[in-house]
């Protein structure tokens, strides 16, 4: 069934499969990326704008707010308590600005945040006491021991906020940490979807490689075997079904191919006129026994056979005449004859008869026969009935060996035949004098 499978549906298959980890791997390392990289970058950039710019502005403000007070105790300039306010304002501002923006997901932050805000709290009370009080009239050492406490207080507050300060690092540290994971991860899962991909188009190839190129291997063999003249050649082509419909249309062309190859030679090989083989043919034949009878002793014996004054019935009845003369020899032949026995006519009023695993004696008979059959049938035309005979001249392959031996040696035998009166059987053995006369060997 899967052999019935178009090469395009394997194709695509092999893209679709091909391409399927990639597009998972897209989609993965999309999904990866925006989850796991972009969103906690995001949370990074948040948290530094929300939250560590702001815990160091108020360290710095906190810390800042030292100077009014301690410049207004030293000196008692009451511009810096306007100074502090603004201070104390911002301050104020930022710890709300925090306690909305920092959560507990950094474990213990939102406690230091009010720890700080408690101990800057104190500090504050501690300010507006030392700024409420008449200094120059208050105990020295009531001032100091205030203004110590309005410092420890601040300095807690700032101690407080950078360990708050610490903890969101360390939350943004491990955000970037696992970002840079998760880019990682999606860079070898990218990496991996790859490389199948790549597996998978290797194997694609190779595998639709190896099935087009055995296919199409066959098919040039086949080609090549019929361009070398060989019809027997059939090829066989399994996948896919696109070649193997252009074999089998290959397969179809070369049989009818031969079958018009056969029709025309055994055209080539056919005279027209009496049906019989012709001189081709016995061109093509006659090698072939005289191998035989020398390589296996498969004697036989050549009748040079040539219808006697035959230009006279030309003459006398017309060309047609002649023609029909020489059908009506041809079948009376044909008739007389065996079916090894093979006739052939080689010229224009010649004939020649091989017969196989025949010798002298029995071809002799052979031969005789056919002259008396000949004789003793008249051709009738519609008019007139046209009396013919034919000379036969004999030669056997147990005498001549040779080819041209043989034919001469027939043809001699035909001279001597017509020459001694026409219309007779002679025979030639080895020695026997004689020449062509029609050039029958030829
Ligand atoms: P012989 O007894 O010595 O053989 O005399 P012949 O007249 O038969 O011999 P010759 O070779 O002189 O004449 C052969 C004639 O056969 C001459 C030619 O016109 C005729 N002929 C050859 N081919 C054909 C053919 O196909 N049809 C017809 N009608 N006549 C043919
Ligand atoms: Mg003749
Ligand atoms: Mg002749």
């Amino acid at each position: 069934m899967l052999k019935n499978v178009s090469l395009r549906f394997w194709i695509t298959l092999s893209m679709l499969i091909t391409l399927t980890p990639l597009a998972l791997s897209a989609v993965g390392t999309y999904g990866l990326l925006n989850y796991g990289v972009i969103a906690p970058f995001h949370d990074v950039v948040k948290r530094k704008d929300s939250q560590i710019l702001p815990v160091q502005q108020l360290r710095i403000l906190t810390l800042k707010s030292m100077a009014p007070v301690d410049e207004f105790v030293v000196g008692g300039k009451p511009g810096k308590q306007s100074e502090y306010q603004a201070l104390r304002a911002g301050i104020t501002a930022l710890f709300l600005d925090l306690d909305e923006s920092i959560t507990d997901d950094a474990p213990g932050s939102k406690a230091l945040l009010n720890d700080a805000r408690a101990a800057w709290a104190a500090a504050d009370g501690f300010a507006n006491e030392l700024f409420s009080m008449p200094l120059r009239a208050a105990d020295a050492r009531v001032v100091a021991a205030m203004e110590q406490r309005f410092h420890d207080e601040l300095i807690r507050a700032s101690d407080e906020l950078e360990v708050l300060h610490d903890r969101i690092v360390a939350v943004i540290d491990a955000d970037a940490a696992t970002a840079a994971q998760f880019l990682e991860r999606s860079l070898w899962m990218a990496g991996i979807a790859g490389g199948i991909s790549l597996i998978c188009i290797a194997l694609g190839v190779h595998i639709i490689g190896r099935i087009m190129s055995t296919s199409v291997d066959r098919l040039v063999q086949g080609a090549n075997h019929f361009a070398e003249g060989n019809r027997s050649h059939r090829i066989h082509v399994e996948l896919p079904p696109e070649l193997t419909r252009v074999a089998q249309e290959f397969n179809h062309m070369i049989g009818r191919i031969h079958e018009a190859e056969e029709v025309l030679n055994d055209m080539a090989r056919q005279d027209e006129l009496t049906g019989l083989a012709n001189r081709r043919a016995f061109e093509a034949v006659l090698p072939d026994m005289m191998g035989r009878a020398k390589r296996f002793e498969e004697q036989f014996t050549l009748l040079a056979i040539d219808i006697d004054h035959f230009k006279q019935v030309n003459d006398t009845h017309g060309h047609a005449a002649g023609d029909e003369v020489l059908r009506a020899v041809a079948r009376t032949m044909k008739d007389t004859m065996r079916d090894s026995d093979r006739v052939f006519r080689v010229g224009g009023e010649e004939f020649a008869v091989l017969l196989p695993r025949t010798d002298g004696a029995t071809a002799r008979l052979a031969a005789e026969r056919i002259r008396q059959a000949v004789e003793m049938a008249p051709v009738s035309l519609k008019s007139t009935e046209i009396a013919v005979t034919v000379s036969i001249g004999m030669a056997s392959t147990l005498d001549f060996l040779e080819k041209s031996d043989l034919l001469e040696a027939a043809d001699a035998a035909l001279y001597r035949a017509k020459h001694e009166g026409r219309n007779r059987v002679a025979i030639n053995r080895p020695g026997a004098a004689g020449s062509k006369k029609d050039g029958f060997a030829a």
